[in-house]
């Protein structure tokens, strides 16, 4: 039988102050809304800055794994909501107990009255409800210190709610409250972690692929679809711009010394990616890069590509080891898409020695050298963009919106 009602919801607190915070509840309630799509009876509100959600019915564990995807939640409890009436509250607070999975032998009783209205203090709450539990339950025990656990009590004016399990949220800021960048995303195990981490600070993506059909598939590009959808369980809506590549990879290979073509490939991605993110209105670039993990990854390459553009390239894995970041992939359900095997642009340009310290000084020549239109190559990719929009867990929606440049 189900015995909860209402999930109350706990932000992160700190450093949020006046419009700030209502701007970052507002988010997060909508937030809510979008993850829980699939529950249309479940009713979102906000009481003086509490956010709960009234089941109305429906199942709570669903819900609780979803809402374990919405950053932005310190932690959150299911919980009973009865009517000021300290009968109901007693034996919403032994259902509590008497529901939970793994038999507690201790207990504690807390209380906060909000409503000055009720009869009991917070302190006579706990005392009138801790004794009806010990006399209804064999063998528990009170331990105020370390209880197996907490029944919290909160009289408000709109009800009293009774709680019994904390569980965590995912933590940082929701998404929608911190920008927005531009994130490029290969098919590798490490750019979807990137984005997940940018999405965890409440930054706002849409991602950006560069595709080389014929050498690589259509089912190399179907991957990164499908990596973005995961990523909208834990974001939301994501836009995914699909830039054709084949043409400006086929000349920097015929026109470019070997060991230099990641380097330019690069370059070349970077203004792409920085267009795309001027014309989104998207502040900075992020990609999967980690330093020291292949020869296009030191701080020196790092540099040589950066040197194109204007904007910030954000490199959340920078300092991470490769094995700590399969670990997130795992976690936040990338890493078996990740692990597929289909062939990305790289792997097929990838020249078996690259050059570890490439200078920006020879790129440019190189670059100026090889005779390459980079004008009209850059345009005409950023012309033959293709926009999927992706939603959580709904039918992909695949639309060219050719309009949105
Ligand atoms: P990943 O696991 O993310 O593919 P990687 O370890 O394979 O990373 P590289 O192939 O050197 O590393 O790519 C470094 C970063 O450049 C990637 O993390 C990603 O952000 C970006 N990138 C690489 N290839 C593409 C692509 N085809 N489209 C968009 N971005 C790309
Ligand atoms: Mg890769």
């Amino acid at each position: 039988m189900m015995i909860y009602d209402t999930i109350l919801v706990r932000l992160g607190e700190l450093a949020l102050k006046g419009k700030n915070r209502s701007q970052f509840e507002s988010r997060l309630i909508h937030n809510i809304n979008t993850c829980l799509f699939a529950f249309p009876q479940v009713r979102v509100h906000k009481t003086y800055g509490r956010i709960y959600i009234d089941l109305n019915g429906c199942e709570i564990e669903p819900i609780i794994e979803q809402l374990k995807k919405v950053f932005g939640i310190v932690s959150f409890s299911p919980a009973i909501r009865v009517a000021h009436d300290m009968n109901q509250i007693k034996e919403a607070a032994l259902a509590i107990i008497n529901d939970l999975e793994r038999p507690p032998a201790t207990f504690k009783v807390s209380a906060r009255r909000t409503d000055r209205t009720f009869p009991f203090s917070s302190q006579e709450i706990p005392h009138h409800v801790g004794g009806y539990i010990l006399a209804h339950r064999e063998g528990i025990k009170v331990d105020v210190h370390q209880p197996d656990i907490e029944i919290k009590i909160e009289v408000r004016e709109e009800g009293v709610y009774i709680m019994g399990n904390v569980i965590p949220g995912a933590g940082g800021f929701p998404v929608g409250t911190n920008g927005k960048v531009l994130l490029m995303l290969s098919g590798g195990i490490d750019s979807p972690v990137a984005g997940w981490f940018m999405l965890k600070k409440g930054v706002r993506i849409e991602a950006i692929h560069f595709h080389s059909y014929p050498f690589t598939s259509e089912r190399a590009k179907q991957k990164v679809i499908d990596l973005t959808r995961i990523l909208t369980t834990w974001g939301g809506r994501i836009r995914l711009h699909v830039v054709p590549f084949t043409e400006i990879q086929t000349e920097i290979k015929r026109t470019c010394p070997e060991d230099l073509l990641v380097t330019v490939m690069r370059r070349y991605m970077m203004r792409i990616a920085e267009r795309v993110a001027e014309q989104i209105e998207a502040t900075a670039i992020a990609t999967g890069e980690s330093l020291g993990q292949v020869a296009s990854q030191t701080l020196d390459s790092m540099n040589t590509i950066n040197r194109v553009i204007q904007l910030p390239v954000l490199r959340p894995l920078i300092a991470m080891d490769k094995t700590e970041i399969i670990e997130v992939a795992q976690k936040i359900g990338t890493f078996e898409t990740s692990i597929l095997p289909y062939e990305d642009c790289c792997t097929i340009f990838t020249p078996k020695n690259p050059r570890t310290k490439p200078k920006p000084k020879v790129l440019e020549k190189v670059e100026a050298k090889s005779g390459m239109d980079m004008e009209q190559l850059i345009a005409s990719a950023i012309e033959g963009i293709e926009v999927i929009e992706l939603k959580p867990q709904k039918p992909i929606d695949k639309t060219i919106l050719n309009s949105w440049f």
